[in-house]
């Protein structure tokens, strides 16, 4: 029997996309057992920031994993989570100075709410539209990206409030108001001309549904990510901000796949010009390795009631490692600042290609998170066309992945290391195969 057969024993519950046997990572690039390499714009979902197998996060776990692989952390201290503290504290905003972790985005997001009702009292949460936040029982409640992530799941952990997301590329109001939205898409979040009208139904939700005094948090990804790479206009998120200040809520940012430099900045609220109270980090954080994280104001983390929460591996010793390294890379090897350039290339090779072919509906995203939406003749999504488009990328030895509620935005989410060549080369691959 061959390795791959084992294949078989795995649950079908993992959706696959490709059936590559991976072997090894090196940077942007990926190969297959047969030596077969694939460049890599998926990044494991928006993990391997500092490419696969960074040198330095390798040599950083080697040496740890001969010292102390696991301290537990209600037990004892252990060096790389204080240096790893003393890391974040760099690039964080400042604001945000205490700390916990956890091993997955979801659990960091289990955190985040725990952590917002015990520091508010209170018991609510609004969360957004084409929202994605985890598959925990609590996160799979704060997520509504796709209707399969929670069919067949109930009952859902109560308590949690949807609002409209501010999806500019198909936002009705602009539309019937005769305006160009893939221009106000592409621009986001300098969108000029905004209805505002996503920020008054949240202030409709809050008058109807329920009241701000109920509301321990608002919760939002600042650039939406398994809904569609949906960047929205600078006024949203600064609504958020002023309806919390109003009303005494926590507003928490889920970083979790738009930190670590993959926006063009270290963290993706900083192109909005708001502070959260409490934010969430993963995926880019450790380079692979489980790691997650929130940080949070030092007056809301006091509230927490010691021992009310925690975890056996929260903090791993070998996962902090790789953390300090990767921070120490993208800092020292300036990948924020290549995010930022080469995704502004990428994002203007794309909205060329969309110039000249009829199926690319928008091309919007921030740095090196940029989503492709692709519709049919009557302007509606075109899943279909998305699904064979990733499989002849594929073929063509290009691995992207897709997202949107309805399976039809291409996501580039290329590692930060990339190279203009290798920008170049997926553009081109990934425009020959829509034409074809
Ligand atoms: N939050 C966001 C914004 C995410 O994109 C994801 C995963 O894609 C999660 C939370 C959940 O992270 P994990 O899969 O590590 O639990």
């Amino acid at each position: 029997m061959a390795l791959i057969d084992n294949q078989q024993y795995l649950s079908p519950v993992w959706a696959r996309y490709t059936d590559i046997l991976a072997e090894r990572g090196e940077g942007a690039c990926l190969y297959d057992a047969d030596g077969r390499g694939y460049l890599d714009f998926t990044c494991g979902i928006g993990v391997t920031n500092t490419g696969h197998c960074h040198p330095r996060v390798v040599a950083a776990i080697r040496e740890q994993a001969g010292l102390l692989l696991h301290g537990q952390a209600n037990i004892v201290y252990h060096r790389p989570m204080l240096e790893l503290v003393e890391a974040l504290r760099e690039v964080v905003d400042p604001a945000l100075d205490r700390f916990f972790f956890s091993n997955s985005g979801a659990e960091a997001v289990e955190a985040a709410i725990k952590l917002a009702r015990q520091a508010t009292g209170r018991t609510d949460v609004v969360v957004f539209g084409g929202g994605f936040h985890g598959r925990t029982a609590g996160a799979m409640a704060l997520t509504s990206s796709k209707g399969k992530y929670r069919g067949g799941y109930a009952p859902l952990p109560s308590g949690v409030h949807i609002a409209p997301f501010a999806y500019c590329y198909q936002c009705a109001v602009a539309r019937a108001a005769g305006k160009d939205t893939a221009a106000m898409s592409q621009a986001a979040p300098n969108t000029a001309g905004c209805c505002g009208e996503p920020l008054r139904q949240l202030r409709h939700m809050l008058q109807t549904e329920t009241v701000p005094e109920d509301i321990a948090a608002i919760l939002v990804e600042p650039v939406q990510g398994e809904g569609g790479y949906i960047v929205p206009p600078a006024s949203f998120i600064q609504g958020l901000r002023a309806i919390c200040d109003q009303y005494g809520i926590l507003l928490i940012a889920d970083e979790v796949q738009t930190g670590f430099g993959r926006t063009g900045t270290f963290f993706a609220m900083e192109h909005f010009g708001v502070t959260p109270d409490i934010m969430i980090m993963a995926k880019g954080l450790a380079s692979g390795l489980p790691l997650s994280g929130i940080a949070a104001r030092q007056e809301i983390m006091a509230k927490w009631h010691p021992g009310s929460h925690g975890g056996t591996y929260g903090g791993n010793a070998l996962a902090c490692a790789a953390a300090v390294a990767t921070i120490r890379a993208i800092q020292e090897e300036h990948l924020v600042e290549n995010a930022a350039k080469l995704g502004a290339l990428l994002k203007a090779e794309l909205a060329g290609a969309q110039r000249r072919r009829r199926a690319i509906g928008d091309v919007r995203g921030l740095g090196m998170m940029i989503g492709v939406e692709l519709i049919d003749a009557d302007g509606n999504p075109d899943a279909a066309l998305c699904k064979r488009v990733l499989s002849s990328c594929r073929e063509r030895g290009l691995l992207l992945l897709n997202c949107g509620s309805y399976d039809n935005v291409v996501r580039f989410i290329p590692p930060l290391v990339a190279d203009e060549g290798q920008v170049r080369q997926a553009a081109r691959i990934f425009e020959e195969t829509v034409a074809r």
